[in-house]
């Protein structure tokens, strides 16, 4: 029988600081580990963690909990203007962007300062400041839970898109991530310089990888709750992306509404919906919404997972009666 921690508090492996408690834990380094705890889980649930940013608690969890904590950084192809690296999914995020930096690879500079594990870039397709995880991502080791086996999984396969992939949808709960590969570019580096807040205020418009991230970090670190000191799981709700003949009726009722054209229809930022009917910096007991950021629910003590979760029931309830836009979750809730 594989050992493991029982009935351990949940609060400091989730960013919501949520205190709730597992009846199993455990962390996890190696894929032999892995197979020995999922053969002899004696629960019915089993949940894969990294660094809890992208979850909500609501309750005790009445299975097994295993965080994954494999490391290291291997270069494992090169040629004159691109790397392939195979980064191991217990590796932090936004340390592995800092690495980059000081090897000079271009590619993660706008997705500097995300919170969370490697091994969950490809699950909701990381993104920020016009960039997406799956623009260098190529392909991740995974570990198949029925099938007790290791396999390759390629980028074609994960079917990655706006804050999606396999691993939220039909692949849901059937693999575990051990790690990714990769692929950046040596110098000259190509640029994502195209969402307007970054162009307004970096000074050159041709800075250098790190000059990109410094910008990014300082905007995030002005404008976003670091959850070591308020309890937030970035942004809730995904943005709406909305048919043409939706956004046209919209716009009669609010004529300043932004909006961004995507390939699937017109993507409309929930946080100016949200603050629109009033809700930023809105508090109920010690749920908030983020007072620099409506889209960021926020524990601003000790909140409930249940009380964070009723929040979010009466953003979605007021947005859909006054909008008729049924926002999703982004944050996984359990
Ligand atoms: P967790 O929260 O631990 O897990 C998330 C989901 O993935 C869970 O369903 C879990 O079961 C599953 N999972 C995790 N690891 C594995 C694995 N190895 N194998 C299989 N399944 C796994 N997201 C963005 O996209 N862009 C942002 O700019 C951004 N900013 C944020 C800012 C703040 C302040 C916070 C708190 C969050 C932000 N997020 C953002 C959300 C979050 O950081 C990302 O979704 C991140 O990738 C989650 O990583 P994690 O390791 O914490 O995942
Ligand atoms: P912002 O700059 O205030 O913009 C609001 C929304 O408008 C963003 O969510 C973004 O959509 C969209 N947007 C703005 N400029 C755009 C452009 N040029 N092209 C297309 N879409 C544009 O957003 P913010 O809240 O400060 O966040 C900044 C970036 O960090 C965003 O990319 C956001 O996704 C990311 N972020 C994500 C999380 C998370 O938990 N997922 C948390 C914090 C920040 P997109 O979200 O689709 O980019």
């Amino acid at each position: 029988m594989t050992l493991f921690q029982r009935d351990i508090s949940l609060k400091n492996y989730n960013t919501f600081q949520i205190d709730v408690t597992s009846r199993g834990f455990e962390k996890v380094e190696s894929s032999s580990e892995l197979d020995e705890l999922i053969r002899d889980n004696p629960y019915d649930q089993l949940l894969v963690l990294g660094g809890g940013s992208n979850v909500l608690f609501t309750k005790d969890f009445q299975g097994l909990i295993l965080q994954i904590n494999k490391k290291g950084i291997k270069k494992v192809w090169e040629n004159d203007k691109k790397i392939r690296l195979e980064i191991g999914a217990g590796e932090n995020w936004h340390e592995l962007v800092l690495w980059t930096l000081e090897e000079n690879l271009g590619g993660l500079e706008n997705l500097a300062l995300i919170p969370g594990n490697v091994g969950a870039a490809p699950i909701q397709n990381i993104g920020a400041y016009g960039v997406e995880f799956d623009s260098v991502f190529h392909s991740c080791r995974v570990y198949d839970i029925a099938n007790k086996k290791e396999l390759e999984l390629r980028k074609e396969e994960c079917h990655l898109s706006y804050r999606n992939s396999i691993f939220k949808q039909q692949a849901k709960g059937m693999y575990v991530i051990l790690s990714v590969q990769i692929e950046l570019f040596k110098p000259p580096h190509p640029l994502n310089l195209e969402y307007g807040v970054i162009k307004s205020i970096l000074n050159s418009s041709s800075p250098t990888i790190q000059e990109v991230a410094k910008t990014i970090i300082s905007i995030r670190n002005e404008k976003l709750p670091d959850p070591k000191n308020i309890g937030n799981g970035g942004s809730f709700f995904k943005n709406p992306i909305v048919s043409d003949k939706q956004f046209n009726i919209l716009q009669k009722q609010l004529p300043k509404l932004p909006h961004y054209i995507q390939s699937n229809g017109i993507k409309i930022p929930a946080a100016w919906l949200i603050e629109h009917l009033g809700f930023k910096g809105y508090r109920k007991g010690d749920a908030g919404v983020h007072h620099k950021q409506a889209l960021v629910l926020v524990n601003l003590g000790n909140a409930s997972g249940i009380s964070i979760l009723s929040l979010a029931k009466e953003i979605e309830e007021k947005v859909f009666s006054t909008f008729g836009i049924s926002l999703e979750r982004e944050v996984n809730v359990y």
